[in-house]
Protein backbone atom coordinates (compact mmCIF):
# COMPACT_ATOMS: atom_id res chain seq x y z
CA UNK A 1 0.00 0.00 0.00
CA UNK A 2 1.58 3.58 -0.81
CA UNK A 3 0.99 6.74 0.32
CA UNK A 4 1.72 9.94 -0.99
CA UNK A 5 3.03 13.70 0.59
CA UNK A 6 5.43 16.15 0.68
CA UNK A 7 7.29 15.13 4.21
CA UNK A 8 7.24 11.65 5.17
CA UNK A 9 8.62 11.90 9.21
CA UNK A 10 9.96 8.81 10.71
CA UNK A 11 9.20 9.49 14.77
CA UNK A 12 6.27 10.51 17.28
CA UNK A 13 8.32 11.99 19.36
CA UNK A 14 8.72 16.08 20.32
CA UNK A 15 10.47 16.56 17.00
CA UNK A 16 8.33 14.43 14.70
CA UNK A 17 4.87 15.66 16.04
CA UNK A 18 5.73 19.31 16.47
CA UNK A 19 7.31 19.68 12.93
CA UNK A 20 4.27 18.02 11.54
CA UNK A 21 1.99 20.27 13.31
CA UNK A 22 4.02 23.45 12.24
CA UNK A 23 4.04 22.46 8.32
CA UNK A 24 0.36 21.23 8.69
CA UNK A 25 0.00 25.37 10.08
CA UNK A 26 1.79 25.98 6.67
CA UNK A 27 0.10 24.25 4.42
CA UNK A 28 2.58 21.54 3.80
CA UNK A 29 1.41 18.16 4.12
CA UNK A 30 3.17 15.18 6.08
CA UNK A 31 2.60 12.00 7.59
CA UNK A 32 4.14 10.32 10.51
CA UNK A 33 5.52 6.72 10.96
CA UNK A 34 5.73 5.76 14.64
CA UNK A 35 7.50 2.44 15.90
CA UNK A 36 5.30 2.12 19.37
CA UNK A 37 1.41 2.18 20.11
CA UNK A 38 -0.20 6.20 20.83
CA UNK A 39 -0.38 4.91 24.80
CA UNK A 40 3.40 4.30 24.89
CA UNK A 41 4.44 7.31 23.45
CA UNK A 42 2.25 9.51 25.48
CA UNK A 43 3.22 8.11 28.95
CA UNK A 44 6.84 8.00 28.45
CA UNK A 45 8.57 9.98 31.01
CA UNK A 46 11.27 12.15 30.00
CA UNK A 47 12.12 15.89 29.72
CA UNK A 48 10.30 18.67 31.43
CA UNK A 49 11.66 21.75 31.23
CA UNK A 50 10.69 24.12 28.85
CA UNK A 51 12.90 27.32 27.31
CA UNK A 52 10.72 30.36 27.31
CA UNK A 53 11.46 30.39 23.43
CA UNK A 54 10.76 26.93 23.00
CA UNK A 55 6.81 27.84 25.34
CA UNK A 56 6.57 30.82 23.01
CA UNK A 57 6.49 28.27 20.09
CA UNK A 58 4.09 26.24 21.24
CA UNK A 59 1.74 28.84 22.32
CA UNK A 60 2.24 30.44 18.86
CA UNK A 61 1.24 27.38 17.40
CA UNK A 62 -1.80 26.88 18.74
CA UNK A 63 -0.82 23.71 21.11
CA UNK A 64 0.16 26.18 24.60
CA UNK A 65 -3.30 26.41 26.41
CA UNK A 66 -3.30 23.34 28.45
CA UNK A 67 0.70 24.15 28.86
CA UNK A 68 -0.21 27.60 30.09
CA UNK A 69 -2.76 26.05 32.61
CA UNK A 70 -0.68 23.38 34.05
CA UNK A 71 2.75 24.34 33.48
CA UNK A 72 4.43 25.83 36.50
CA UNK A 73 6.38 29.21 35.21
CA UNK A 74 9.85 29.04 37.66
CA UNK A 75 11.46 32.34 37.87
CA UNK A 76 14.88 30.60 38.99
CA UNK A 77 17.09 27.55 40.22
CA UNK A 78 19.25 27.09 43.29
CA UNK A 79 22.09 25.92 43.32
CA UNK A 80 22.97 24.08 46.83
CA UNK A 81 26.22 22.84 48.05
CA UNK A 82 28.17 23.08 51.49
CA UNK A 83 24.87 22.66 53.47
CA UNK A 84 23.25 26.10 52.02
CA UNK A 85 20.91 27.13 48.82
CA UNK A 86 21.86 29.84 46.86
CA UNK A 87 19.08 31.13 44.25
CA UNK A 88 19.80 31.88 40.49
CA UNK A 89 17.03 34.71 39.74
CA UNK A 90 16.07 34.05 36.07
CA UNK A 91 13.92 37.51 34.90
CA UNK A 92 16.54 40.11 36.50
CA UNK A 93 19.24 38.62 35.32
CA UNK A 94 18.03 37.90 31.77
CA UNK A 95 15.90 40.93 31.18
CA UNK A 96 12.67 39.31 31.69
CA UNK A 97 13.13 35.54 30.69
CA UNK A 98 11.79 31.96 32.79
CA UNK A 99 11.45 28.26 32.39
CA UNK A 100 8.33 26.24 32.52
CA UNK A 101 7.73 22.82 34.22
CA UNK A 102 5.26 20.91 31.72
CA UNK A 103 6.40 17.17 30.99
CA UNK A 104 7.12 16.02 27.81
CA UNK A 105 4.60 13.08 27.55
CA UNK A 106 1.94 16.03 28.08
CA UNK A 107 3.60 17.48 25.18
CA UNK A 108 3.50 14.70 23.14
CA UNK A 109 -0.20 14.16 24.46
CA UNK A 110 -1.00 18.08 23.47
CA UNK A 111 0.61 18.01 19.78
CA UNK A 112 -1.32 13.82 18.79
CA UNK A 113 -4.32 15.53 19.99
CA UNK A 114 -4.11 18.84 17.53
CA UNK A 115 -2.88 16.39 14.38
CA UNK A 116 -5.60 14.08 14.82
CA UNK A 117 -8.09 17.24 15.37
CA UNK A 118 -6.95 18.29 12.44
CA UNK A 119 -6.89 15.23 9.82
CA UNK A 120 -3.46 14.55 10.10
CA UNK A 121 -2.11 11.08 9.43
CA UNK A 122 0.22 9.23 12.17
CA UNK A 123 0.87 5.24 11.89
CA UNK A 124 1.52 3.66 15.27
CA UNK A 125 3.00 0.45 15.40
CA UNK A 126 4.73 0.38 12.29
CA UNK A 127 7.37 -2.75 12.14
CA UNK A 128 10.79 -2.45 10.14
CA UNK A 129 10.61 0.92 9.56
CA UNK A 130 12.97 1.79 6.73
CA UNK A 131 14.19 4.56 4.56
CA UNK A 132 15.11 4.31 0.89
CA UNK A 133 16.27 6.27 -1.90
CA UNK A 134 17.59 9.85 -0.38
CA UNK A 135 19.95 10.29 -2.67
CA UNK A 136 17.12 10.77 -5.40
CA UNK A 137 14.13 13.50 -5.51
CA UNK A 138 11.48 10.65 -4.76
CA UNK A 139 12.46 8.91 -1.45
CA UNK A 140 10.28 6.28 0.33
CA UNK A 141 9.67 5.15 4.02
CA UNK A 142 8.67 1.51 4.26
CA UNK A 143 7.32 -0.26 7.01
CA UNK A 144 5.00 -3.32 7.86
CA UNK A 145 1.34 -2.92 9.51
CA UNK A 146 -1.04 -5.81 10.29
CA UNK A 147 1.17 -8.14 8.45
CA UNK A 148 1.13 -5.93 4.81
CA UNK A 149 3.74 -3.87 3.57
CA UNK A 150 3.38 0.21 3.69
CA UNK A 151 5.03 2.82 1.61
CA UNK A 152 5.02 6.60 1.87
CA UNK A 153 6.60 8.33 -0.61
CA UNK A 154 7.48 11.93 -0.55
CA UNK A 155 10.11 14.71 -1.54
CA UNK A 156 11.89 15.05 2.36
CA UNK A 157 12.07 12.58 5.05
CA UNK A 158 12.87 14.11 8.20
CA UNK A 159 14.21 11.78 10.81
CA UNK A 160 12.46 12.47 13.99
CA UNK A 161 13.32 8.73 15.24
CA UNK A 162 15.68 9.86 18.59
CA UNK A 163 19.28 8.66 19.49
CA UNK A 164 18.39 4.85 18.56
CA UNK A 165 16.31 5.32 14.90
CA UNK A 166 17.08 3.98 11.99
CA UNK A 167 17.75 7.64 10.00
CA UNK A 168 20.91 8.69 11.01
CA UNK A 169 22.34 5.03 9.92
CA UNK A 170 21.05 5.74 6.22
CA UNK A 171 23.67 8.96 5.80
CA UNK A 172 26.65 7.11 4.66
CA UNK A 173 29.60 6.42 7.35
CA UNK A 174 32.15 8.97 5.15
CA UNK A 175 29.39 11.55 5.15
CA UNK A 176 29.16 12.04 8.77
CA UNK A 177 31.25 13.38 11.37
CA UNK A 178 30.85 12.05 14.51
CA UNK A 179 31.08 13.96 18.10
CA UNK A 180 31.16 11.89 21.38
CA UNK A 181 31.43 11.68 25.36
CA UNK A 182 30.41 9.21 27.16
CA UNK A 183 30.82 10.33 31.83
CA UNK A 184 31.74 8.23 34.16
CA UNK A 185 27.96 8.80 35.86
CA UNK A 186 24.50 7.72 35.11
CA UNK A 187 21.23 9.03 36.52
CA UNK A 188 18.55 7.50 38.57
CA UNK A 189 15.34 8.80 38.52
CA UNK A 190 12.38 8.45 40.04
CA UNK A 191 8.81 9.88 40.04
CA UNK A 192 7.40 10.21 43.22
CA UNK A 193 3.87 11.13 44.61
CA UNK A 194 4.84 13.80 46.89
CA UNK A 195 4.48 17.02 46.84
CA UNK A 196 7.20 18.94 45.99
CA UNK A 197 8.90 20.55 49.17
CA UNK A 198 9.96 23.51 47.06
CA UNK A 199 8.72 25.60 44.51
CA UNK A 200 12.01 25.90 42.29
CA UNK A 201 14.59 23.03 40.52
CA UNK A 202 17.35 22.57 43.46
CA UNK A 203 20.87 21.46 41.88
CA UNK A 204 22.66 19.84 44.56
CA UNK A 205 25.97 19.54 44.87
CA UNK A 206 27.47 16.58 47.55
CA UNK A 207 30.59 14.24 48.33
CA UNK A 208 28.52 11.72 47.38
CA UNK A 209 27.14 12.98 44.47
CA UNK A 210 24.85 14.94 42.57
CA UNK A 211 21.34 15.42 43.18
CA UNK A 212 18.70 17.20 41.63
CA UNK A 213 15.35 17.85 42.79
CA UNK A 214 12.25 18.71 40.47
CA UNK A 215 8.76 18.43 39.77
CA UNK A 216 6.27 17.57 37.15
CA UNK A 217 2.82 19.04 39.31
CA UNK A 218 2.02 19.98 42.64
CA UNK A 219 1.21 16.94 43.17
CA UNK A 220 4.42 15.28 41.81
CA UNK A 221 7.96 14.83 42.31
CA UNK A 222 10.30 14.24 40.01
CA UNK A 223 14.23 13.49 41.65
CA UNK A 224 17.55 12.77 39.99
CA UNK A 225 20.58 10.71 41.65
CA UNK A 226 24.35 10.66 40.55
CA UNK A 227 24.97 6.44 40.41
CA UNK A 228 27.85 4.69 38.55
CA UNK A 229 27.08 4.30 34.81
CA UNK A 230 26.93 0.25 35.62
CA UNK A 231 24.50 0.33 38.72
CA UNK A 232 21.59 -2.00 38.62
CA UNK A 233 18.39 -0.55 39.32
CA UNK A 234 17.63 -4.03 41.78
CA UNK A 235 20.03 -2.60 44.33
CA UNK A 236 18.64 0.49 44.78
CA UNK A 237 14.81 -0.08 46.90
CA UNK A 238 13.18 2.43 47.26
CA UNK A 239 14.59 3.09 50.96
CA UNK A 240 18.05 3.50 50.06
CA UNK A 241 16.61 5.97 47.25
CA UNK A 242 15.03 8.41 50.02
CA UNK A 243 17.69 8.11 52.48
CA UNK A 244 20.61 9.33 49.96
CA UNK A 245 18.34 12.11 48.33
CA UNK A 246 17.83 13.39 52.08
CA UNK A 247 21.51 13.04 52.29
CA UNK A 248 22.90 14.70 48.97
CA UNK A 249 19.84 17.63 49.63
CA UNK A 250 19.07 18.42 52.45
CA UNK A 251 20.07 21.91 53.99
CA UNK A 252 21.75 22.66 57.36
CA UNK A 253 19.01 25.07 57.80
CA UNK A 254 16.62 22.61 58.10
CA UNK A 255 14.91 22.22 54.52
CA UNK A 256 13.59 18.42 54.61
CA UNK A 257 12.39 16.60 51.19
CA UNK A 258 9.06 15.23 50.85
CA UNK A 259 8.36 11.60 50.58
CA UNK A 260 5.66 9.61 48.75
CA UNK A 261 5.41 5.98 46.70
CA UNK A 262 7.59 5.52 43.98
CA UNK A 263 5.54 5.87 40.53
CA UNK A 264 8.72 4.83 38.57
CA UNK A 265 12.41 4.54 38.71
CA UNK A 266 14.99 4.15 36.27
CA UNK A 267 18.84 4.40 35.32
CA UNK A 268 19.58 7.01 32.14
CA UNK A 269 23.14 6.81 30.60
CA UNK A 270 24.88 10.26 30.46
CA UNK A 271 26.41 11.49 27.02
CA UNK A 272 27.42 14.36 24.91
CA UNK A 273 26.80 13.19 20.98
CA UNK A 274 26.48 15.21 18.34
CA UNK A 275 26.30 14.07 14.38
CA UNK A 276 27.75 17.11 12.12
CA UNK A 277 25.80 16.13 9.29
CA UNK A 278 22.28 16.94 10.19
CA UNK A 279 21.36 16.42 6.21
CA UNK A 280 22.54 14.38 3.36
CA UNK A 281 20.17 14.49 -0.19
CA UNK A 282 16.60 14.42 0.81
CA UNK A 283 17.14 13.34 4.52
CA UNK A 284 16.59 16.05 7.31
CA UNK A 285 17.75 14.58 10.78
CA UNK A 286 16.21 16.60 13.63
CA UNK A 287 16.37 16.49 17.57
CA UNK A 288 17.63 13.41 19.52
CA UNK A 289 18.43 11.38 16.26
CA UNK A 290 21.39 14.02 15.45
CA UNK A 291 22.54 15.31 18.86
CA UNK A 292 22.04 14.02 22.87
CA UNK A 293 22.87 16.37 25.56
CA UNK A 294 23.68 14.90 29.27
CA UNK A 295 20.31 16.26 30.87
CA UNK A 296 21.64 18.29 33.57
CA UNK A 297 21.22 21.67 32.14
CA UNK A 298 17.78 20.62 30.54
CA UNK A 299 18.18 20.85 26.91
CA UNK A 300 17.36 17.85 25.14
CA UNK A 301 13.73 18.32 24.12
CA UNK A 302 14.36 22.58 23.44
CA UNK A 303 16.96 21.59 21.05
CA UNK A 304 14.46 19.39 19.30
CA UNK A 305 12.23 22.35 19.31
CA UNK A 306 14.55 24.20 18.28
CA UNK A 307 15.65 22.35 14.83
CA UNK A 308 12.02 22.18 14.08
CA UNK A 309 11.71 25.74 13.92
CA UNK A 310 14.49 25.72 11.83
CA UNK A 311 13.44 23.14 9.84
CA UNK A 312 9.38 24.26 9.52
CA UNK A 313 11.21 27.57 7.74
CA UNK A 314 13.32 25.65 5.62
CA UNK A 315 10.84 23.16 4.15
CA UNK A 316 7.75 26.15 4.18
CA UNK A 317 9.86 27.91 2.02
CA UNK A 318 11.24 24.63 -0.25
CA UNK A 319 7.72 23.40 -0.78
CA UNK A 320 5.51 27.22 -1.34
CA UNK A 321 8.28 29.14 -2.99
CA UNK A 322 10.49 26.80 -4.89
CA UNK A 323 14.07 27.74 -2.45
CA UNK A 324 16.19 25.22 -1.27
CA UNK A 325 18.50 27.65 -0.05
CA UNK A 326 17.41 27.43 3.32
CA UNK A 327 17.31 23.92 3.19
CA UNK A 328 20.82 23.62 2.19
CA UNK A 329 22.02 25.87 5.49
CA UNK A 330 19.90 23.83 7.67
CA UNK A 331 22.31 22.04 9.83
CA UNK A 332 24.93 24.81 9.86
CA UNK A 333 21.87 27.03 11.08
CA UNK A 334 21.16 24.30 13.92
CA UNK A 335 24.40 23.16 15.17
CA UNK A 336 25.63 26.32 16.03
CA UNK A 337 22.83 26.44 18.85
CA UNK A 338 23.74 22.56 18.97
CA UNK A 339 27.20 22.85 20.62
CA UNK A 340 25.76 26.09 22.26
CA UNK A 341 23.69 23.66 24.28
CA UNK A 342 25.78 21.11 24.45
CA UNK A 343 28.70 23.34 25.92
CA UNK A 344 26.30 24.56 28.55
CA UNK A 345 25.44 20.93 29.02
CA UNK A 346 28.96 19.78 29.69
CA UNK A 347 29.75 23.09 31.96
CA UNK A 348 26.87 21.92 34.12
CA UNK A 349 27.40 18.55 34.41
CA UNK A 350 31.66 19.06 34.71
CA UNK A 351 30.68 21.67 37.59
CA UNK A 352 27.95 19.51 39.40
CA UNK A 353 28.86 15.70 39.41
CA UNK A 354 31.53 13.99 41.45
CA UNK A 355 34.32 12.28 39.27
CA UNK A 356 34.61 8.73 40.18
CA UNK A 357 38.72 8.93 39.91
CA UNK A 358 39.20 12.61 41.02
CA UNK A 359 42.11 13.19 44.14
CA UNK A 360 40.22 16.61 45.07
CA UNK A 361 41.81 18.56 42.58
CA UNK A 362 38.87 18.80 40.13
CA UNK A 363 36.44 18.87 43.58
CA UNK A 364 38.27 21.95 44.20
CA UNK A 365 38.06 23.72 40.64
CA UNK A 366 34.50 22.77 41.20
CA UNK A 367 33.61 24.38 44.45
CA UNK A 368 35.51 27.58 43.19
CA UNK A 369 33.38 27.49 40.21
CA UNK A 370 30.37 27.21 42.08
CA UNK A 371 31.06 29.91 44.74
CA UNK A 372 32.30 32.30 41.79
CA UNK A 373 28.66 31.34 39.81
CA UNK A 374 26.39 32.42 42.97
CA UNK A 375 28.73 35.31 43.89
CA UNK A 376 28.88 36.96 40.91
CA UNK A 377 26.26 38.56 39.08
CA UNK A 378 28.12 38.21 35.93
CA UNK A 379 28.98 34.20 36.10
CA UNK A 380 25.35 34.34 37.51
CA UNK A 381 23.90 35.99 34.30
CA UNK A 382 25.73 33.61 32.00
CA UNK A 383 24.03 30.22 33.79
CA UNK A 384 20.54 31.93 34.00
CA UNK A 385 20.85 33.28 29.91
CA UNK A 386 21.74 29.66 28.87
CA UNK A 387 19.43 27.90 30.99
CA UNK A 388 16.06 29.78 29.89
CA UNK A 389 17.86 29.03 26.57
CA UNK A 390 19.07 31.79 23.60
CA UNK A 391 16.82 32.93 21.17
CA UNK A 392 15.96 30.46 18.11
CA UNK A 393 18.19 31.05 15.27
C1 LIG B 1 15.39 8.16 29.49
C2 LIG B 1 15.52 9.61 29.03
C3 LIG B 1 15.37 10.64 29.97
C4 LIG B 1 15.50 11.96 29.56
N1 LIG B 1 15.38 12.96 30.48
C5 LIG B 1 15.54 14.23 30.10
C6 LIG B 1 15.46 15.29 31.02
O1 LIG B 1 15.22 15.06 32.20
N2 LIG B 1 15.63 16.56 30.57
C7 LIG B 1 15.89 16.83 29.23
O2 LIG B 1 16.03 17.98 28.84
N3 LIG B 1 15.97 15.86 28.34
C8 LIG B 1 15.79 14.57 28.74
N4 LIG B 1 15.88 13.60 27.83
C9 LIG B 1 16.06 14.00 26.44
C10 LIG B 1 14.73 14.37 25.78
O3 LIG B 1 13.73 13.52 26.23
C11 LIG B 1 14.94 14.29 24.28
O4 LIG B 1 15.89 15.26 23.92
C12 LIG B 1 13.67 14.46 23.46
O5 LIG B 1 12.83 13.34 23.65
C13 LIG B 1 14.01 14.60 21.97
O6 LIG B 1 12.84 14.48 21.19
P1 LIG B 1 12.89 13.74 19.80
O7 LIG B 1 11.50 13.80 19.28
O8 LIG B 1 13.99 14.28 18.99
O9 LIG B 1 13.29 12.24 20.11
P2 LIG B 1 12.42 11.07 20.92
O10 LIG B 1 11.65 11.73 21.98
O11 LIG B 1 13.43 10.06 21.21
O12 LIG B 1 11.43 10.61 19.80
C14 LIG B 1 11.79 9.72 18.78
C15 LIG B 1 10.57 8.92 18.36
O13 LIG B 1 10.93 8.06 17.30
C16 LIG B 1 10.44 6.76 17.55
N5 LIG B 1 11.30 5.81 16.83
C17 LIG B 1 12.52 5.35 17.19
N6 LIG B 1 12.97 4.49 16.27
C18 LIG B 1 12.02 4.41 15.31
C19 LIG B 1 11.91 3.67 14.12
N7 LIG B 1 12.89 2.83 13.73
N8 LIG B 1 10.81 3.81 13.38
C20 LIG B 1 9.81 4.64 13.76
N9 LIG B 1 9.85 5.37 14.90
C21 LIG B 1 10.96 5.25 15.66
C22 LIG B 1 10.48 6.63 19.05
O14 LIG B 1 9.60 5.64 19.54
C23 LIG B 1 10.05 8.02 19.48
O15 LIG B 1 8.66 8.14 19.59
C24 LIG B 1 15.77 12.26 28.21
C25 LIG B 1 15.91 11.24 27.29
C26 LIG B 1 15.81 9.92 27.68
C27 LIG B 1 16.00 8.82 26.66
Amino acid sequence: MRTRTQVGIVGAGPSGLLLSHLLHLQGVASVIVENRSRDYVEHRVRAGVLEQAAVDLLKEAGVGERMVREGLVHNGIELRFGGRGHRIDFPSLTGGRAITVYGQQEVVKDLIAARLAAGGEIVFEAADVGVHGIDTDTPLIRYRKDGSEHEVSCAIVAGCDGFHGVCRQAIPDHAQHVFERTYPFAWLGILAQAAPSHEELIYAYHDRGFALFSMRSPEITRLYLQVAPDEDIADWPDERIWQELHTRLETDDGWRLNEGPVLEKGITPMRSFVCEKMQHGRLFLAGDAAHIVPPTGAKGMNLAVADIHVLTRALTAFFKSGRGDLLATYDATCLKRVWRAEHFSWWMTSMLHRFPDDDGFQQRLQRSQLDYTVGSRAAAASLAENYVGLPFA
